[in-house]
């Protein structure tokens, strides 16, 4: 069954289109990467499906219940972690944790013991007592994060929560969001950094000017477009007859030399991998060879002329 469903939900702002009929299914155990450049429409989906903001045509089913009738029932099994750190600054950790955790119901022992769990778990367990006005960014989005996660929601909503943070706590957040996956959490996790869907989600969604303009695994997204195959193989003898004969291979588009290293830019799928290998083993020794596919960022440049990496935030 689809955790998440979401069918031709339409948002307007004014005159303004920000979700233009969208589609989307999540199932169950699944981290679903939701990747767009500034103003695709990605926060206001999230914002929709975690219900902080209507939309004006379509539905949302959640746990499989329609989601406006049943928002609160399906928020306690919820938890979104929004682009704006929510914590409040005039709480400790733990006190920020009582109050969020009470929210969801969780009391006495239960909630003790959830507390330190949490705190455990985001590696802030020693700054239990502390005011978070003390605390790096990346600690301030740990404890966001705790907070979001203390009642232990079946699905949780993130939306870009790693801008802005230095590379530990980002990894530490990562190694968090991996372990709550393999606990059985679905996770929607939006990102302008291309390397952390790539890394981790089952399945990517590339949203633009409020549309899904492609979906799929990182494989089926790559199969979607027309790319140059790079093969990379350094010989021991790198001579101008080798370089040559590469050339007069089928499919084979490009050849150059750095050092030792060839260069062949290939035709995808032309088949000729074992022929270009056995070449280059005839001109002498080979000490190494690879291929390299495209990224997920020559997808996306592909699908929407833009480049997500050099996109900032607003
Ligand atoms: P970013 O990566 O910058 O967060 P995004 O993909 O999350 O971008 P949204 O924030 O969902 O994009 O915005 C989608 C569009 O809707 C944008 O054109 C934005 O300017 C517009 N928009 C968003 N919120 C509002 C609002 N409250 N009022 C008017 N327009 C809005």
């Amino acid at each position: 069954m689809a955790e998440v469903r979401v069918k031709s939900i339409v948002k307007r702002y004014g005159s303004h289109l920000a979700l233009d009929n969208v589609d989307l299914e999540i199932a169950e155990g699944e981290v679903l990467g939701l990747l767009g450049p500034n103003g695709a429409g990605k926060t206001t989906l999230i914002h929709a499906v975690s219900g902080i903001i209507g939309f004006d045509s379509g539905e949302i089913n959640v746990f499989g219940r329609e989601q406006k009738s049943n928002l609160l029932e399906i928020k306690r099994q919820m938890g979104v972690v929004t682009q704006e750190i929510a914590v409040f600054h005039d709480l400790t950790a733990k006190e920020n944790l009582q109050f969020f955790g009470g929210i969801y119901g969780l009391k006495g022992q239960e909630l003790k013991e959830r507390i330190e769990k949490t705190l455990e778990f985001v590696g802030l367990s020693q700054y239990a007592n502390k005011l978070p006005t003390t605390f790096s960014g990346g600690m301030k989005r740990r404890l966001n994060i705790a907070c979001a996660i203390v009642h232990r929601p079946k699905l949780l909503i993130m939306d870009e929560p790693t801008v802005g943070i230095d590379p530990q706590s980002r990894n530490h957040i990562l190694e968090t969001i991996r372990q709550l996956n393999e606990q059985g959490t679905t996770i929607i996790y939006s990102t302008h950094y291309m390397e952390e869907v790539q890394n981790f989600a089952s399945r990517v969604v590339i949203m633009d000017l409020g549309y899904v303009i492609a979906e799929g695994t990182m494989n089926d997204l790559v199969k979607k477009i027309q790319h140059e195959e790079k093969i990379k193989i350094e010989v021991a003898d790198p001579a101008e007859d080798l370089l040559q004969k590469l050339r007069r291979v089928d499919g084979v588009k490009q050849v150059s030399l750095t050092g030792r290293e060839i260069l062949i830019i290939s035709q995808v799928g032309a088949g000729n991998l074992d022929r270009v290998l056995s070449i280059a083993k005839a001109s002498g020794e080979i000490h190494s060879f690879y291929t390299e596919k495209p990224t997920l960022e020559d997808v996306f440049l592909t699908l929407t002329g833009k480049q997500l990496r050099d996109v900032g935030r607003k």
